[in-house]
């Protein structure tokens, strides 16, 4: 089967399949890895290992931490302006679909949030141009989305902020292309699209930003001991980080994210390319604002749905509907889907609008 679920997503079969070779006895260990002290000195060296091989990928500088967190990039909503406002007391947001403005309506606990750019009034289906954003001088820091897992809308350049430090949740294209890290004051990106299971939540966050905490802020919430502990102050999801770790190792063996980038872009050309030739179905997103990541299309006929998602499902594609806040349905090709898969999906489709178009 081919499983185009938005998140979480499907894995590369190759890590599946070492994962559950050694899931009860860890390198002869006779113990899993989920079983032992995150402080043992086998965890610690896959510990070590994830983070580096992570650094490798994204060409990650020096002067930045990378820490392993909990609670879903959800909770970075929170911890976000908790961290950065810095004595500030505004902050910049650019919105372009739900989860920019759930990113919106948490940092507006803590701050004066200024929308410096909003797509909301074409139905987020383009992002703005960096024209079109109304930066403030005394932000501190700007947050945005570089892909709407939702409305499948990305960003086609990384917004320039000046002096004032860039945030972008990075759930959903995370290592799907290079990127420039030195550009951004925070990255985070929940781990469940790219990078492993649900719950772990990668943040990449430059030093000079950290221990400067609102007060009040809970210590698990606070960057600072995160990075002083290693992403250890308290018990670490283990076995998630392990696993993103499999999966980083994956990376580099396919030739990182640069030979991901190439695939990828051929994925999501093949994909949109069929679906803008065949009048049945239809994507209605700019087209240099396309995401390469998260594919939303409608049928001409919505009375068809149904029956398009039980048909797909028994053909062995799995997961196409869209969110449930939007219908319509959406396929998901993160990195670990195939070429194979969409290949397969544009089949599909060919042969489902010549049967009931
Ligand atoms: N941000 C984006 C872009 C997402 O796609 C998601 C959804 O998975 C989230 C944030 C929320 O992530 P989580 O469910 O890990 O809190």
């Amino acid at each position: 089967i081919f499983n185009f679920c938005a998140g979480p997503a499907t894995l590369p079969t190759a890590v599946l399949e070492r994962a559950g070779g050694e899931l009860a006895d860890w390198h002869g260990t006779g113990m899993s890895i989920m079983e032992m002290s995150h402080r043992s000195k086998e965890f610690v060296g896959v510990a070590e290992k994830a983070e580096q091989d992570l650094r490798d990928l994204m060409g990650i500088p020096d002067n930045y931490k990378v820490l392993f967190m909990q609670g879903g990039a959800s909770s970075q909503f929170t911890m976000i302006p908790m961290n950065l406002l810095r004595g500030g007391s505004k902050a910049d947001y650019i919105n372009t679909g739900q989860w920019s403005t759930k990113a919106i309506k948490e940092a507006k606990r803590f701050c004066e949030v200024n929308v410096a750019a909003s797509t909301e009034g074409n139905n987020f289906t383009s992002a703005p141009s960096q024209a079109e954003l109304n930066l403030s001088p005394d932000a501190a820091y700007v947050h945005y989305t570089p892909n709407e897992t939702i409305g499948g809308v990305e960003f086609d350049y990384v917004p320039d902020t000046g002096d004032v430090p860039l945030v972008a949740d990075y759930s959903s294209s995370i290592l799907s292309e290079a990127i420039d890290v030195s550009k951004f004051g925070l990255i985070y990106a929940g781990a469940q699209k790219n990078i492993g299971p649900a719950g772990l939540c990668v943040v990449i966050v430059r030093e000079d930003l950290l221990g400067n905490t609102i007060e009040g802020t809970p210590t698990m919430f606070d960057y600072k001991v995160a990075a002083d502990n290693g992403s250890m102050y308290n018990t670490p999801p283990t076995y998630s980080w392990y696993l993103a770790g499999l999966v980083f190792e994956w990376l580099k063996e396919q030739g990182g994210v640069e030979a991901m980038a190439e695939l990828n872009r051929r994925k999501a050309e093949k994909l949109y390319g069929f679906i803008d030739t065949n009048d049945f179905y239809a994507n209605p997103v700019a087209k240099n604002n396309r995401s390469r990541m998260n594919v939303p299309f409608t049928l001409a006929d919505a009375g068809l749905d149904k029956t398009f998602l039980a048909e797909s499902e028994q053909a062995g594609l799995m997961n196409l509907a869209g969110h449930r806040s939007v219908g319509g349905m959406r396929a998901s090709i993160y990195n670990a889907v195939p070429e194979d898969g969409v290949d397969a999906l544009i089949a599909f489709m060919a042969d489902f609008a010549k049967r009931h178009g």
